[in-house]
């Protein structure tokens, strides 16, 4: 394993041509690729539309930044579903243990949580983009923002530069790192997308992965802002059960959001596209099979038996629900608790074990969490990243078709995909330019 400064390639130093890899893009992708090329020789520009680089890198993980997550390899690739066997190389060559060292040696503390997810120790996604720039500079890496690439310029084949505004910049290859298409303010606005088709690329549909979902009727607006842990979360489609996640729930001003609904999110929106039918089952106990959770309705209505129904259900679920509850079963709230007949209490028990959602919407592209869909992977080498139609480009980060759940995959794809790019771009543009010429 090579330090986060030690050079991978001499050769160029040695005959003083330095070939040049501009990468497009200052985001967790782009910053990784832009080193690691330096390390492999090459003099690296980054040209980043934002006034500053690593914009989303800053927001990540509710600003804590889950920078990666330490499950095992088959594990971490399920989490990419279709998009996940691309990444098996990329990840042979640098994976979880790999950035971890990596990050260490810059200086960064990292705290192991829940989930196996990954954190800097201080709690602040802004140390790691800090750590990165500060590693850039000794580098030689030279950053350039509030440029935007607006078109590429290829020759015979091969990159051969970019122009951005009025201004032409030659180079030797170029990385593609420019991101996705959601939270644009961040600069993830797409651009890639444009610059890949312009290269000749196929771009597989964009759409939201990781997005918070709309749910039917005026029900949400009143549980707004309300958090749940350990809910259980079926996904129907056209009626039929496809999956089901578990963990924690958010709900909405429009419906839910929170990793568990992000999770299943991908699939919904796709669902939704075709037209289907979606609809959610959230079971509320999922702890307590049908059984325990009678006894336990049993034993709290007989010992609150005088207490009206609504006063009786605070202590089953959180107060935003109990209004829902009883629209939900048809219950009256102030009636007795211990009037409630056995059929009613059943109603009840079905109730907070199956509650069904019918999700009509989704959030738009802009307020995904992820873009699904992207270049295409077929077009790229997954042992090089490297273009298979134009030479000298290559791609890394989120405007590839990857996309990942919640839990520090998506960063790990990004790093992982900069190191690859930013190796081979670094070492293969320093033999092209040592090539004789004619
Ligand atoms: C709110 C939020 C929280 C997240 N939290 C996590 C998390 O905790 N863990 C996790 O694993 N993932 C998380 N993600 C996902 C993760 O941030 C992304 O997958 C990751 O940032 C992708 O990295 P990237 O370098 O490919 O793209 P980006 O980080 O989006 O960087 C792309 C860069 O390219 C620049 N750019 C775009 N077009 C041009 C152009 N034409 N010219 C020049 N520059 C250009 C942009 O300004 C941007 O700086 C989160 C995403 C969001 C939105």
């Amino acid at each position: 394993m090579t330090t986060p400064f030690q050079s991978v390639s001499s050769d160029t130093e040695a005959t003083g041509q330095r070939p040049r890899v501009l990468v497009a893009g200052g985001g967790a992708a782009g910053l990784m690729a832009a080193g690691q090329a330096a390390l492999a020789g090459a003099e690296v520009i980054i040209l980043e539309k934002m006034d500053r680089p690593g914009r989303k890198l800053r927001i990540t993980g509710k600003g804590r930044c889950n920078l990666t997550n330490v499950a095992p390899l088959s594990e971490f690739l399920g989490h990419f579903g279709a998009t996940g066997p691309f990444l098996r190389q990329t990840f042979h060559r640098f994976f979880t243990d790999e950035l971890l060292v990596f990050f260490r040696e810059l200086g960064l503390e990292m705290v192991f949580e829940r989930g196996g997810r990954v954190f800097p120790a201080s709690g602040k996604a802004p140390e790691v983009v800090a750590v990165l720039l500060d590693w850039l500079h000794r580098c030689g890496v030279i950053v350039r923002t509030g440029v935007t690439v607006d078109r590429l310029i290829i020759d015979n084949g091969a990159v051969a530069g970019v122009i951005c505004g009025g201004e032409v910049i030659d180079c030797t290859a170029l990385i593609l790192a420019t991101g996705g298409a959601s939270y644009p303010l961040t600069g993830s606005t797409g651009d890639g997308y444009r610059l890949a088709k312009q290269a000749g690329h196929r771009i597989v549909p964009i759409r939201p992965a990781l997005v918070p979902l709309v749910t039917g009727g005026d029900w949400a607006a009143s549980a707004a802002g309300l958090q749940l842990r350990n809910i259980r979360v079926d996904l129907f489609i056209d009626g039929k059960k496809r999956t089901e996640a578990f963990g924690e729930l958010a709900f909405m001003e429009f419906g839910l959001s929170g990793p568990v609904i992000l999770t299943l999110s991908g699939r919904v929106v796709d669902a939704l596209a075709d037209g289907r039918k979606v609809h959610l089952v959230l079971d509320l106990k999922p702890a307590l099979d049908d059984k325990k959770l009678d006894t336990r309705l049993i034993r709290d209505l007989e010992q609150r038996s005088q207490e009206p129904l609504a006063s009786m259900l605070r202590g089953l679920v959180p107060k935003e629900l109990v209004t829902i509850a009883l629209a939900a079963t048809g219950l009256n709230g102030e009636r007795l608790a211990g009037t409630l007949r056995s059929e009613e209490r059943r109603r009840l028990r079905h109730w907070l074990k199956n509650w069904r959602l019918p999700i009509v919407g989704h959030r738009p592209l802009a307020e995904a969490i992820v873009t699904a869909g992207g270049v295409d992977t077929r077009e790229v080498d997954p042992r090089t990243l490297a273009s298979r139609l134009v030479r000298g480009l290559y791609f890394a980060g989120e405007v590839l078709d990857l996309q990942a759940d919640t839990g520090g995959y998506n960063l790990q794809a990004a790093f992982s995909t900069g190191w690859l790019a930013g190796r081979t771009a670094g070492a293969t543009a320093a033999r092209t330019k040592q090539r004789p010429q004619g």
